[in-house]
């Protein structure tokens, strides 16, 4: 990204009352919830460290798992596939879905990374995000401005508006259960009409291979449920030994996340979908993540839960909301991992916004140093500048 289009984001984010209202919001109640939530379940804390310990030994096998996760997938007829970067999955993506058809999507990052619906809207799918969240980023057009909810920059009285707009009757903005249920009923339609379900994954059990994921709406349960025909899109980080280990992430991730327990924990056992008569196809993404495990400087941003506890405390996510970060995936540990997608040129400009104060690692629970890696990140930019002077 250019320094200049970057400045005009900073500049026009701190310009919009709203969007800032909106992050206001939430981040004064994330303090207090989080507070709130670790007294009284103390034990996150111990778990927090056996998820880093987890994690660590899931990555350093990471290859072995994906082998033993392509043969049982494959032994049990579900389509394997790793792609090596963003064109290869949406290539794999649209193949799978042939010519035509209509898709109920879930909330994954890993979808915005490759920037998954506005390729399928190109090509003439007929896409809804069932994530109200996601929702409301797809009618506005707009970038998700946080992992775990991303439309933080939109306050009732602006998704009002939106939907107002988009749907040609009047909504009340404090009527929010009134959104709500519109949204809902809207959706569930879509459910039924849909000829296929996409969805991610929080963490992937290889031994008996199995997804798992956390939501509030229930919509996830539906989007798999529903359609025939399931595309599972998620990343070579998120795979883990068993689904024992994945629900000890899924509860840490979910506490950091700010809920005391999330509305939904859902285990998708692959074979059960299949005995259910499903078309199943898994899609890996590395998209430069395996380099990330071959450098020993920023290995510990493997670790990322994707919680989001660092970015409600970050002070520049505080003003700018998700213009600092990465495309996907905002603020600091955003910069980090996705320099090694875009490279590092592109992620210049938000590498130097970084204050360095370290809020970020006093809210991670698996404890990962992300001003460490910044700081040497912009030593690597450096270098990579001077050597082409
Ligand atoms: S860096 Fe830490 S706090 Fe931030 S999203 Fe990842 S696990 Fe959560």
């Amino acid at each position: 990204m250019a320094w200049e289009e970057y400045v005009r984001g900073l500049t026009r984010f701190i310009g919009d009352e709203t969007a800032r209202l909106g992050i206001e919001r939430t981040v004064s109640h994330y303090e207090e919830d989080i507070k709130n939530i670790i007294m009284e379940y103390p034990e996150t804390i111990n778990l927090a460290k056996e998820v880093r310990r987890i994690r660590e030994e899931s990555l350093s096998q990471n290859m072995y798992l994906l082998d033993k996760l392509e043969s049982r997938c494959k032994s049990l007829g579900i389509g394997f596939y790793l792609a090596h970067d963003g064109d290869e999955a949406l290539k794999y993506i649209s193949d799978i879905l042939g010519k035509d058809g209509s898709i109920v999507k879930s909330k994954s990052m890993v979808s915005e990374e490759i920037g998954l619906r506005q390729y399928l809207e190109d090509m003439g799918y007929e896409v809804w995000e069932t994530d109200l969240g996601e929702f409301i980023i797809q009618l506005a057009r707009d970038k998700p401005m946080h992992i775990v909810t991303p439309s933080i920059h939109y306050s009732k009285e602006r998704v009002a508006k939106l939907f107002s707009q988009v749907f040609k009757r009047d909504f009340d903005p404090d009527d929010i259960d009134g959104l709500v249920r519109f949204f809902s009923s809207f959706i569930r339609r879509k459910y039924f009409e849909s000829d296929y379900g996409v969805i991610g994954s929080n963490s992937v059990g290889v031994e008996e291979p199995a997804s798992l994921l956390i939501h509030n709406e229930g919509n996830i349960t539906l989007t798999y449920n529903t359609p025939d025909n399931l595309v599972i899109l998620t990343d070579v980080f998120k795979l883990v030994p068993t689904v024992k280990e994945a629900i000890k992430i899924a509860l840490v991730t979910s506490r950091y996340a700010g809920y005391r327990v999330a509305g939904y924990y859902d285990i998708i056992y692959y074979k059960s979908l299949i005995e259910r008569g499903k078309n199943i196809n898994l899609v890996i993404l590395d998209n430069g993540r395996r380099n990330i495990l071959l450098d020993k400087d920023f290995y510990e941003a493997a670790l990322c839960i994707k919680c989001g506890a660092c970015m409600y405390k970050c002070t520049i996510y505080q003003l700018v909301g998700g213009v600092f970060g990465g495309p996907a995936y905002p603020s600091g540990i955003g910069v980090i991992i996705t320099s090694f997608i875009y490279g590092l040129e592109n992620l210049a400009p938000s590498l130097y916004t970084c204050l360095l104060d370290g809020r970020c690692v006093e809210a991670c629970p698996v404890d990962i140093d992300i001003p460490s890696m910044i700081v040497k990140l912009r030593s690597k930019y450096i270098h990579n500048v001077r050597n082409r002077m």
